[in-house]
């Protein structure tokens, strides 16, 4: 199994290499080749997604990505910019479905900012759709308006075959969990929504064991900060899995604790966390490397077949915090503070 390790700038290099350690941990045979992304890209080939380290992406069985982006690189031209290296992967690879797991640890429950007992325990799964809705949408621009001065205009727009393999991703997922999906919308406004609704529900037919519900995305947001945990899979389209995915990834305390897959039709996938390269603590040593070890687990898991080993990845991870390991961004009183190679190196032992 090959997998394209994609490090990135700030961070994203040292989170990368001590989760390389800790799959070295597993006794699997894992290939991994490594290439430049984004600000890296940059200095090696004037690019953000050099062609190289894209064929390796398209050659690999999975890619494991760390983090882009850096402040010296806000003047650059759109194109060159490192955030752009993913948008390139996304389209280049047709990786539709963004999985978003968020979960809270009993041992993190405090460090959420809503009441331990409203979040701990929690867990649930945003399938958000990655490659269609209005950012993407054509026509799009900004053109003189009738009424003197402009306009701005996007176009929300999802087809039928979009809707459907999205919904099944979605429906797939809540097999291997607790069998209900909570499908969102705005079919009370928007004809793309009333599509949406139509297709999932079609869909749902073809899963008789999941229970499927739906909400209006506004009564969602405010529902996810009122009872998180009535959710276990909530599939929505690209913008509002933009806004929600955000909002429940809070939910949990730390963005240092959150990893996320990105897949194609086939079970490919690229898989980072869900945080940045974090230019601020970059090169100190704090960062939480746990994201990164969960995403590597994600990948084990759906893109690798390797499911036990993905048990035993979080597990460790479980472990770790159980035993008071605390990277920074995570410490409380009475745990133990730790750079991201020991914390990297407790999850190891505890494999
Ligand atoms: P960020 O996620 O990098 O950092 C936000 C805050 O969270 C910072 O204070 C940072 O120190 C902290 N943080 C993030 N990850 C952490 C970790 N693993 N452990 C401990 N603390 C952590 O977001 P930002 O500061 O808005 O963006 C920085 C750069 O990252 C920008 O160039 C941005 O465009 C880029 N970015 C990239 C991605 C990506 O590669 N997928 C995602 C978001 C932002």
């Amino acid at each position: 199994m090959k997998i394209a390790v994609l490090p990135g700038d700030g961070i994203g290099k040292e989170i990368v290499s001590e989760t390389l350690k800790v799959l070295g941990r597993l006794g699997i045979a894992l290939e991994f080749e490594e290439a430049p992304v984004g600000g890296a890209g940059y200095e090696a080939a004037g690019q953000p997604l050099p062609a190289k380290t894209l064929a390796l992406a398209k050659r690999a069985d999975a890619i494991l990505f760390g983090a882009v982006g850096d402040p010296k690189y806000d003047t650059l031209e759109s194109a060159k910019r490192p955030e752009q290296a993913i948008l390139g992967l996304r389209k280049e690879l047709g990786l539709f479905a963004n999985l978003r797991p968020a979960q809270v640890y009993a041992e993190l429950a405090g460090a959420s900012a809503l009441r331990p007992e409203v979040v701990a325990g929690l867990d649930i799964l945003i399938v958000r759709e990655l490659t269609g809705d209005i950012y993407f949408g054509q026509p799009r621009g900004i053109r003189p308006h009738a009424s003197g001065g402009r306009e701005g205009f996007d176009t929300m727009r999802y087809s039928e075959s979009e809707i459907r393999r999205i919904a099944r991703v979605a429906f797939d997922a809540a097999r291997k969990r607790n069998r209900k999906v909570c499908s969102v919308d705005k079919a009370n406004v928007l004809e793309t929504s009333r599509l949406w609704r139509e297709v999932v529900a079609q869909e749902a037919a073809s899963f008789p064991d999941i229970e499927l519900s739906h909400m209006y995305v506004d009564n969602c947001a405010m529902q996810l900060v009122r009872n998180p945990k009535q959710f276990d899979v909530i599939v929505t389209g690209n913008m509002f899995g933009d806004i929600l995915s955000d909002e429940a990834s809070m939910l949990t305390g730390s963005i240092g604790m959150l990893p996320s897959a990105s897949l194609d039709a086939n079970h490919k996938g690229l898989y980072e966390p869900i945080h940045g390269s974090a230019p601020d603590i970059a090169g100190k040593g704090i960062a939480n490397p746990l994201a990164t070890i969960l995403s590597a687990a994600l990948m084990l898991r759906h893109s690798l077949g390797q499911p036990a080993a993905a048990d035993r990845l979080e597990a460790a991870v479980k472990g770790a915090l159980r035993d008071g390991y605390r990277t920074a961004d995570i410490y409380t009183a009475g745990t133990r503070k730790v750079s991201t190679a020991d914390m990297a190196l407790a999850v190891a032992e505890r494999l």
